[in-house]
């Protein structure tokens, strides 16, 4: 059972996160060419790009400077909407590693929380519209109340990864209202949310990581 993980573990999952969108960023292209203007997975990989020169290019061994400069350096990544909303998750998740070189179940389920309220911040998306949030929402909800429970990092990173992969398959039923896509109105109907997608593959590849 994976009960705290350090530096490494986590540049661990943050590359695996890397490698799903480089290795799905056609498909997640092909999911915004449906609502929005079809970049979403060129911009994807170009701020996961960013993700892993930020980890091979890090000094240090500090937690909280990874990805607090992870998240500084994706919101600078041109190409729309994902950057700042990625980079801020990034950012907010650094947060709560103050002063530690450990995370415990309780630590990242608070470093969620705060990648979360750091996104709200940049929008007022709520689930149901159709956004990257209804992929968020759940995964952080799923890490807070495995937390709860006491539950392993592993048991939690792979209830959050299904509870995002959940949220994001959920959006092939909504209407799109924030974003490129809600110009499409009713039209948005029928596809999976990008952003969703991508959310729902950086988690997946967090519990590839611990794993
Ligand atoms: P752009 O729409 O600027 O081309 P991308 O194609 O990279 O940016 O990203 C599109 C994704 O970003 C959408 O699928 C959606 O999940 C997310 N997104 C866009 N705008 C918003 C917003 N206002 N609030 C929340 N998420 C958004
Ligand atoms: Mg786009």
């Amino acid at each position: 059972m994976t009960q705290t993980i350090g530096y490494n573990e986590l540049a661990q999952m943050l590359r695996c996160a890397v490698g799903q969108i480089r290795d799905n960023h056609e498909m997640l292209s092909k999911l915004d060419s449906f609502g929005g203007d079809g970049d979403h997975g060129t911009t994807m990989v170009r701020g996961m790009g960013i993700v892993a020169k930020t980890i091979d290019e890090s000094k240090t061994e500090v937690i909280k400077t990874l990805l607090s400069d992870i998240g500084w350096a994706v919101m600078g990544v041109d190409g729309g909407a994902a950057g700042p909303l990625f980079g801020s998750f990034f950012s907010g998740m650094s947060e709560p590693t103050d002063g530690k070189d450990a995370i415990d179940v309780a630590t990242l389920a608070a470093m969620f929380e705060a990648g979360l309220a750091s996104v709200k911040t940049l929008t007022k998306a709520k689930p149901g519209d159709k956004t990257m949030i209804d992929a968020l929402v759940p995964a952080v909800e799923a890490v807070q109340k495995a937390a709860d429970e006491g539950a392993s990092i592993t048991d939690a990173l792979d209830k959050a990864a299904h509870a995002a992969e959940e949220g994001a398959a959920a959006t092939r039923d909504m209407q799109a209202t924030f974003g490129r896509a809600k110009n499409i109105g009713e039209k948005s109907v029928g596809n999976v949310d990008p952003g969703a997608t991508s959310v729902s593959l950086i988690f997946k590849g967090f519990i590839e990581g611990v794993r």
